[in-house]
């Protein structure tokens, strides 16, 4: 049977637990363990997916079309492990199996209650990652923060977990924040003591606290710590600020977490290997030299947004011992003040995206990453205008649209897929998840991916219009990527363009630190032999940038 790590939170929340918990599913999996990590999240929607940007940031699809809180994100990149939608469970979903188990006649008369029905369920979705992964050692992140009222079910069914598989399987980890006084000059350990006495309120003794804190926390606040929340002096750790999220690990390491979950476990024994994370770490802290791009999209203001490009990105970069510094451009301000904010870019990155806000600035930025030959890549809703861009100042198909913004276009270039046309629901009927795309010979992905066939995956519903190939093709389009089955195009390039790529899914989902996303590798190659040229005063040629 697993072991069974449960993460809480407390003090306040954007804590970094997501972080936290997936940095030690790295240093486990580092020492040989194989690891599965779970998020339990206590919102009433059943999925991220029909949450906006603003309010939780960026929505991440798993290889099976889940649509996941960007946790799922962290935890991919950090333990190189493929999740499912096992692996996100939300208030909204426990309850909607209940219900529907009710209706079915499932509890034989019982009346049904938060406990023991709810919580049962929630249970049996924790043991279902075991079982399905078959790993030594789940962490299940509880979301939010000890004392709201939405994590109640969720904590107590993680209480009761210890009493069905025993104490020796099972550790909880509290995270909480040790903030500095300015004026006293002093770490104020209360906040831990009081959220620790919340969370033992409610049946939960942590085995281990970790403090976020900005400075040095001295052996005696540890001492503290450990005294008055009554943990091992050796489980409680500190987590400072680190530049790098993928520093974590690291410091986590030197605190001596994985340690205490080892020893706690009987997995002592196990050596650890950090040393290909240790190589990533270093590449971020001493890069050669640095690469700007534009991100160009509709929430640059929000950190969490566009998280998985940002890493897709910064993981293209390691592997060129490049740091990437990301200009995040709004496209809005772009249609006010003109395409001048890119004038300093040696790439652009057009993002995902819905409906008709910012349209035009996305338009421009294309129209001029196409006509000054910067480096192009298009991300979905990216590549979908790519198509629109080139249809009208290419083809000279006046008005032509996508009939997401414009229904009545002369010239649907991007249309609806035929199953999408009568939708009522909108939760979780997108094209999702993992589809294969077949990439053309003699091509720019095909020699970025080095293989015929590769999968990517999805999130949009409509896609490109095959009626307008042959117009597309003579003008200069390439179609280099095709997912056969459906007929349906995934990638374009330009044979003209040293570097314009658009692909309809959303690689940076698979990009790992290790091995980052084949098209974001080769834009962020394409963008630094950009800047070496121009600071040469030359264009860029194709053949120059390896492809
Ligand atoms: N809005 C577009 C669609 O639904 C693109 C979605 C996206 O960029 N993920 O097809």
């Amino acid at each position: 049977m697993s072991r069974f790590i449960f993460f809480t939170g407390g003090v306040v929340s954007s804590l970094g637990k997501g972080i936290a918990a997936a940095s030690l599913g790295r240093l486990l999996k580092s020492r040989g363990i194989s690891v599965s990590i779970q998020k339990l999240d206590p919102y009433i929607n059943t999925d991220a997916g029909t949450m906006n940007p603003y309010q939780h940031g960026e929505v991440f699809v798993t290889e099976d079309g889940a649509e996941t809180d960007l946790d799922l994100g962290h935890y991919e990149r950090f333990i190189d492990e493929n999740l499912t939608k096992l692996h996100n469970v939300t208030t909204g979903q426990i309850y909607g199996s209940v219900i529907e188990q009710e209706r079915r006649g499932a509890y034989l008369g019982a009346t049904v209650q938060v406990v023991p029905h709810i919580t049962n369920e929630i249970k049996d979705r924790i043991k279902q990652v075991s079982i399905a992964s078959g790993a030594d050692v789940c962490i299940i992140e509880v979301g939010g923060t000890v004392g709201d009222i939405e994590s109640l079910p969720f904590l107590e069914a993680i209480r009761q977990f210890k009493h069905d598989v025993g104490d020796d399987h099972v550790m909880y980890i509290h995270l909480t924040l040790v903030p500095h006084l300015g004026a006293a000059d002093e770490l104020k350990t209360k906040p831990t003591q009081h959220s620790v006495r919340e969370l033992r309120a409610i049946g939960i003794s942590p085995d281990a606290i970790i403090c976020r804190a900005e400075y040095p926390l001295t052996p005696e606040i540890k001492e503290k710590i450990a005294l008055f929340c009554d943990v091992k002096r050796s489980a409680v750790v500190q987590s400072r600020d680190a530049q790098s999220i993928y520093q974590v690990p690291l410091n986590l390491e030197a605190e001596g977490l994985a340690e205490a979950v080892c020893e706690k476990f009987g997995l002592s024994e196990r050596t650890l290997d950090l040393e290909d994370w240790r190589t990533i770490v270093r590449r971020i802290q001493r890069p050669k030299e640095t690469v700007r791009v534009a991100l160009v999209g509709k929430y640059v203001e929000l950190k969490d947004a566009y998280i998985s490009i940002n890493e897709a990105l910064y993981h293209a970069g390691v592997a060129q011992n490049a740091a990437v510094d990301i200009e995040r451009i709004d496209s809005e301000t772009l249609e006010e003040r003109g395409v001048e904010a890119l004038s300093d870019v040696s790439g652009v990155l057009v993002a995902p995206g819905f409906g008709a806000r910012g349209i035009k600035g996305k338009l421009m930025a294309i129209r001029y990453a196409r006509e000054r030959e910067v480096p192009f890549l298009g991300i979905c809703y990216g590549m979908q205008l790519a198509c629109v861009e080139f249809a009208r100042n290419v083809c000279g198909l006046d008005n032509a649209h996508t009939k997401e913004v414009q229904p009545e276009t002369p010239h649907p270039v991007i249309d609806f897929m035929e199953n999408q046309r009568n939708l009522q629901v909108m939760g979780g009927t997108m094209r999702l998840g993992a589809y294969p795309c077949s990439l053309e010979e003699e091509t720019l992905a095909r020699r970025l991916y080095g293989a015929a066939d590769v999968w990517e995956r999805h999130r949009h519903r409509f896609e490109f219009n095959n009626a307008y190939r042959e117009i597309f093709e003579r003008n200069g389009m390439v179609f280099s990527g095709h997912y056969r089955a459906g007929d349906l195009v995934e990638i374009i390039e330009l044979a003209s363009h040293p570097w314009f790529v658009g692909t309809q899914a959303h690689p940076e989902f698979k990009s790992r630190p290790t091995r980052p996303a084949p098209l974001y590798a080769g834009f962020i190659e394409a963008c630094i032999s950009y800047a070496h040229a121009r600071t040469l005063g030359r264009g860029l040629v194709r053949e120059r940038i390896g492809a």
